[in-house]
C-alpha cells in the first residue's frame, strides 16, 4: 500500500557532497483510514483512529524513502521549531531539520503547506500557514530561523490549498489581512469574489513572502484548490475531514 501522491519531485542537490530532497504532497487516497478520514488522513486531532493515523504517516515518510518522519500540531501561530528525531512536535507552524534521513511534514486541510529548501544541500523546512499565519508572518520566521543557521532558501513548494474565490470572508477578515508583513503579501492574498466579497488566497500571499525574501529561489505552487477537488480533504467543504501532508526529507545514508 502506498499513499498517492497528488505532487511530487526532487530537488536535486547543488554541490557534488550535497544531498538532493525529495518532496510529496497527499491528498485523500491511499490510505487506511475510514469513514469521514479516508483514507489517508494523517492528522491526530480530528478523531480518527490513532492506529490508522500511525499506518498512515508510516505510509507518508516512506514515501520520500525513509521510516522517521516528525510532524507537527500546528496552532496558527509563527513559532518554529528546530527537529533532529521523529516524533509530533505541538505548539508550532513550522519545522527545521538537517538531519539526512529524517522526513518532515506540514498537514493541513484547506490552509497552504510550503516545503523550504536550503541553499546548503542539507537544511530543509516546513510550514503551515492559513490567514492567521500570514498576518504572523510564519514564513518570515521560517526564513529568519534558516538565516540565523547561515541557510539561505534555493527552493520552495507551496503544496494544494483553498483558492481564494473558494474562500470566501466578511470584511473585518480581510481587515486583519490587510495587516500583514508587507503591503505586497495582502495585496496577493486578497482577493474579490464573484459576489463582491473578499476572499483569501493563502498560498499566493505565501509565494510573494517567498519571493520578496528569497528573490532567487525557485518556487512551485500546486494548482489544485482543496475544496473544488473531490481528491483532497477540505475542511470547508466537508467540516469533518482529515488532512492532507507535505512531506520532505533529504536523501538519507548516515550523516
Ligand atoms: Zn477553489
Amino acid at each position: 500500500m502506498a499513499l498517492t501522491a497528488v505532487a511530487s519531485g526532487v530537488v536535486p542537490a547543488r554541490t557534488r557532497d550535497g544531498r538532493s530532497a525529495a518532496w510529496a504532497a497527499t491528498g485523500r487516497d491511499g490510505g487506511v483510514s475510514t469513514g469521514p478520514f479516508a483514507s489517508a488522513n494523517l492528522a491526530g486531532h480530528v478523531g480518527d483512529d490513532p492506529d490508522a493515523v500511525a499506518a498512515n504517516r508510516a505510509l507518508l515518510a516512506a514515501l520520500v524513502d525513509t521510516t522517521d518522519l516528525a510532524v507537527m500540531d500546528a496552532v496558527h501561530g509563527n513559532a518554529v521549531a528546530f527537529v533532529d528525531e521523529p516524533g509530533e512536535v505541538a505548539g508550532v507552524d513550522a519545522l527545521v531539520t538537517d538531519r539526512p534521513g529524517l522526513a518532515i511534514a506540514a498537514l493541513a486541510a484547506d490552509c497552504a503547506t510550503v516545503a523550504l529548501f536550503g541553499h546548503d544541500d542539507r537544511t530543509v523546512a516546513v510550514v503551515h500557514c492559513g490567514w492567521q499565519g500570514l498576518v504572523h508572518d510564519v514564513v518570515g520566521e521560517t526564513v529568519a530561523a534558516l538565516r540565523a543557521r547561515r541557510v539561505a532558501v534555493a527552493a520552495a513548494v507551496v503544496g494544494p490549498a483553498v483558492c481564494g474565490t473558494c474562500y470566501p470572508v466578511p470584511d473585518e477578515r480581510a481587515e486583519e489581512v490587510r495587516r500583514s508583513r508587507t503591503a505586497a503579501v495582502a495585496a496577493a492574498a486578497l482577493v474579490r469574489c464573484a459576489d463582491g466579497q473578499p476572499g483569501i488566497d493563502v498560498a499566493a500571499g505565501v509565494v510573494q513572502r517567498v519571493q520578496e525574501l528569497s528573490p532567487t529561489a525557485v518556487v512551485a505552487r500546486s494548482p489544485r484548490c482543496t475544496r473544488e477537488d473531490p481528491d483532497l480533504f477540505s475542511y470547508r467543504r466537508d467540516g469533518v475531514t482529515g488532512r492532507q501532508g507535505l512531506v520532505v526529507a533529504r536523501a538519507g545514508g548516515g550523516a
